[in-house]
């Protein structure tokens, strides 16, 4: 099947293999039978929701891909599934053509898309950007990666297509892997640091998958990036239109940052610091990329300054748990890389008690010296990554060795004093111990309301 021509593709009676039966392979199948294709969902392991398949007698598979998959007009792989895996190489070898989730669903629907991306804070940007155009009056889906669907969101609305909704979308690096015709509007880009290595093996290929979201944009369209990432700088390259935001006071940006202050161009104050709840720098500089996005979809001010001051975060980044004999616990389990664990413990001006580890993937513990060095009185390590982060780290701060979340909790709020954190920031995935990073946060927050 031709896909070269966006406007050409029609999906009427086409065999469509839906390479993974997850929460975006399934929304692809549905939004794939309702557009009259006629998808077949390929599953490799046995365990899946077959129900909804059912129900709209989409037809499936489990336990592995057969060769029915290389018996279709298209593939659309999950964002699961890397490009060297055999099931996209056998695509590849009889000429089907390979999508995305997200390119599949942006070929059935002509409104706006904000698409945010990045290494850390794409969540929590995608909602604060969701936030703005909602406080303006838009009409604003978000989806993506920040957990429904593209494709969901598009199925939702076809066939009524809205004059000023905006499609408001949080997208990984795997997402963008097989993408053809995606094209935002407005993309933002809020940094790149090393992540995923055990999927890209390098540095450059993470950057090269994360970086196509701009490979079709043009002079009409704007791609906000952080000025301030020197890595981003250097690489990005785009026909779209480059508006930057950044911590730091540069030429051109449409906000900038001092000590006490968001002021816009006018040099007018807009925000006051102390009038933003959410912690941390890093959540000023996800505010800057938001409200530069937001202003050139046209949010106006005031539902900008809004949201700033009332925007209480997402659950599981740095989020507040509780506070007890004066030692503040923070839930930060969403923390999966080094950045995200230093921006979180640069964001505590008390000693901190760090409760790091999980599975590794492959990231380097040593990045962390100086922040733990800086902030950190004690390290509780945790998990399939605990003894590689003893033998990389220096000694001090000290580890002490937790084998449950029980017990690092109660661990830290033994070792601590009145005015201390502790913080759960574990810079690994979940998956040795709990089910996703929002178990494992949830399990955290337990633990210490129990204490
Ligand atoms: P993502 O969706 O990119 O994983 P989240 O908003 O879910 O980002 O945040 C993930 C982790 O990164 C959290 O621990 C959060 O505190 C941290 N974080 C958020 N914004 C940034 C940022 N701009 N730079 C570095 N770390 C960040």
């Amino acid at each position: 099947m031709d896909i070269s021509q966006k406007n050409m593709i029609d999906l009427t009676g086409r065999k469509v293999a839906v390479i993974g039966g997850a929460r975006s392979g399934l929304a692809a199948a549905m939004l794939l039978k309702e557009v009259g294709a006629s998808p077949f969902v390929s599953e490799a392991s046995n365990t899946f929701d077959i129900d909804r398949l059912d129900e709209m007698d989409i037809a499936y598979e489990t336990g592995g891909h057969s060769e029915k998959v290389i018996e279709s007009d298209l593939m659309m792989v999950s964002p699961g599934v890397p490009q060297d895996s055999d099931v996209v190489k056998q695509a590849t070898a009889h000429a089907i053509p390979v999508v995305s989730e997200i390119e599949l669903a942006s070929w059935f629907t002509s409104n706006s898309i904000a698409a945010v991306t990045g290494s850390n804070g794409k969540t929590t940007t995608t909602s604060m950007l969701a936030e703005m155009c909602r406080n303006c009056g838009m009409t604003t889906f978000e989806s993506g990666n920040i957990g429904t669907p593209f494709s969901t969101v598009v199925l939702e609305n076809l066939g009524r297509e809205m004059e000023d909704a905006v499609h408001v979308l949080e997208v990984s690096s795997f997402q963008m892997e097989q993408i053809h015709h995606f094209k935002p509007t407005v993309a933002v880009i809020l940094n790149l640091s090393p992540d995923h290595l055990d999927r890209y093996g390098t540095m450059d290929a993470y950057v090269d998958a994360k970086l196509r979201i701009v490979e079709n944009m043009t002079e009409g369209d704007h791609v906000v990036y952080n000025s301030a990432d020197s890595l981003l700088r250097r690489r990005l390259k785009t026909g779209g239109t480059l508006v930057p935001f950044a911590l730091n006071a540069t030429d051109n940006l449409l906000f900038s940052l001092n000590e006490t202050k968001i002021y816009d161009r006018s040099e007018k104050p807009f925000v006051y610091l102390s009038e933003i709840s959410l912690p941390g720098r890093h959540n000023i500089s996800n505010f800057l990329a938001a409200a530069t996005a937001a202003r050139l979809l046209k949010v106006d001010e005031e539902a900008i300054k809004n949201v700033m001051k009332t925007f209480s975060g997402v659950p599981h980044r740095l989020e507040k748990v509780r506070t007890l004999d004066n030692v503040t616990f923070y839930n930060d389990s969403k923390a999966t890389n080094i950045e995200s664990v230093k921006v979180a413990v640069e964001s505590f001006k008390s000693p901190v008690t760090l409760i790091l580890g999980g599975r590794d993937k492959g990231a380097d513990f040593k990045e962390l010296t100086p922040t733990l060095a800086d902030g950190v009185k004690l390290v509780i390590t945790l998990g399939e990554a605990a003894e590689r982060i003893e033998k990389t780290l220096p000694k001090n701060p000290p580890f002490l060795r937790a084998d449950s979340m029980a017990s690092a909790v109660s661990l830290a709020y033994k070792k601590s004093i009145a005015g201390d954190v502790v913080l759960l920031s574990p810079g690994c995935t979940s998956f040795d111990m709990f089910d996703d990073f929002e178990n494992r946060g949830d399990i955290f927050r337990e633990e210490v309301m129990n204490l």
